[in-house]
């Protein structure tokens, strides 16, 4: 049972049916999936949702795929983690981690967008799945490729971390490291795009490909009890995802699940790629493109697909923005590891920076209930931190050399 009645123009409001497309033919605005939401409020319960496994699926009616879904059946659900050490040290008393570094499969939020898109291109009839990636969406797109049996592409800028690279060529996944930041990759994939019949998930199923982020929001507002907060920090790339958890809370608001939704959404960038922050903190309407240089290189896009988007859910919801340098990236990764023992990549290095410094300029009442995005895994950006970390004291094994060494550690 499908309530998807098609596609509509965020801009002109111009319908389309359920087809590969992502912008409008008319004005060039971007389509998004249209709801029978009368439909769902007669069917979609708490304890309906609540009586269905723990994953990102227990939204199904809400996730835009006709059939049943049959490839990431486990992603999503993951912690939402009372941070009271951290807390503390921030000065917040309802502050939470919602911990995307540890979701299934491949350790990142992506994996609830490609789940959702890959599902979609199946239904579409598609044995090639691609992608333009900064790191996380590759590692998604490659591990989901392998196990629907599909064929996959990624497109990824040539000097990306280690582990994000290993972490997709192991899945036998043709990658293609381009010479150029992720907006040159981008650009380039929208060309192959028109010439090869493939699903790119984030140019051409973009719109279903978006809404799989709303389980990030959906979950968020389920685990703190059926409310939604009243502060959340997101890290902003394409700005899909800062976009899409406003929208979470919105349908369960009309759904009737939740109540009194006055969210204030927070973009986090890094200072060397903040086109969206700067923005917001300029009181602009719109971005204006950077070339990114900074070590957040998951959310280096300096020409984001939806910056406009995003900058406008910001305002709308009376939130701010800030942005971090390499130095507080690196300090926002430690800091968490040291308060709440999560490990995250730099993009939650630019989560944790940013709460930080939102919360030392006050932006956030003491008791409010407030969620930080933290949406990857701190192993595969080793290189952010290792040079700052100590080495391993080497020993024999022998208990006098221990006791001699033990209290400089
Ligand atoms: C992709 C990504 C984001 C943000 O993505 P959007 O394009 O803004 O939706 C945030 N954190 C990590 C770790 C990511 O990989
Ligand atoms: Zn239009």
């Amino acid at each position: 049972m499908s309530f998807v009645l098609g596609l509509k123009c965020r801009e002109c409001g111009r319908e389309y049916p359920t087809e590969p497309l992502h912008v409008c033919e008319f004005c060039f605005g971007p389509l998004e999936v249209r709801y029978d939401y009368d439909g769902i409020k007669r069917v979609l319960t708490r304890s309906l949702i609540e009586s269905r496994p723990a994953n990102m699926w227990r939204y199904r009616e809400l996730i835009p795929i006709d059939g049943d879904p049959v490839i990431g059946l486990h992603n999503g659900f993951t912690p939402l983690v009372r941070a009271e050490n951290l807390g503390r040290e921030l000065g917040l008393n309802n502050l939470y981690i919602k911990n995307d570094s540890v979701c299934h499969p491949t350790l990142s939020f992506k994996d609830r967008v490609v789940a959702a898109a890959v599902n979609k291109a199946r239904e579409f009839g598609y044995d090639t799945i691609a992608c333009a990636s900064t790191g996380n969406l590759a590692n998604s797109v490659a591990a989901h490729a392998a196990s629907a049996g599909m064929k996959s592409y990624v497109f990824i800028p040539s000097d990306l971390e280690l582990s994000k690279v290993l972490g997709t060529s192991i899945y036998e996944s043709k990658i293609i490291g381009i010479n150029g930041s992720y907006d040159d990759v981008n650009r380039f994939c929208s060309e192959i795009a028109t010439v090869f019949d493939w699903a790119f998930v984030n140019i051409n199923i973009r719109p279903f490909y978006g809404d799989g982020s709303k389980t990030f929001g959906y979950e968020i507002a389920e685990q703190l009890g059926w409310k939604a907060p009243d502060n959340v920090i997101v890290p902003v790339a394409g700005s899909s995802l800062i976009t899409k958890i406003i929208k979470a809370f919105k349908e369960f608001e009309s759904l009737g699940l939740i109540e009194n939704v006055n969210t204030k959404i927070f973009a986090a960038q890094a200072t060397g790629c903040s086109p969206v922050t700067t923005a917001i903190k300029a009181g602009k309407d719109d971005f204006i493109p950077v070339k990114p240089d900074t070590i957040a290189k998951s959310i280096a896009i300096g020409n984001p697909a939806d910056g406009y988007y995003g900058i406008r859910v910001v305002k709308e919801s009376g939130g701010w923005a800030e942005d971090v340098t390499d130095q507080e990236v690196i300090d926002g990764i430690r800091l968490l590891a040291r308060t709440e023992g999560i490990f995250t990549e730099t993009a939650g290095g630019v989560s944790v920076g940013v709460t930080k410094k939102l919360a030392e300029q006050g932006r956030f009442g003491k008791d409010e209930v407030t969620v930080l995005s933290i949406t990857g895994q701190g192993l595969k950006t080793s290189e952010a931190v290792e040079d700052h970390l100590p080495n391993p004291v080497i020993i024999e094994p022998k208990l006098s050399v221990f006791k001699e060494i033990q209290s400089s550690l």
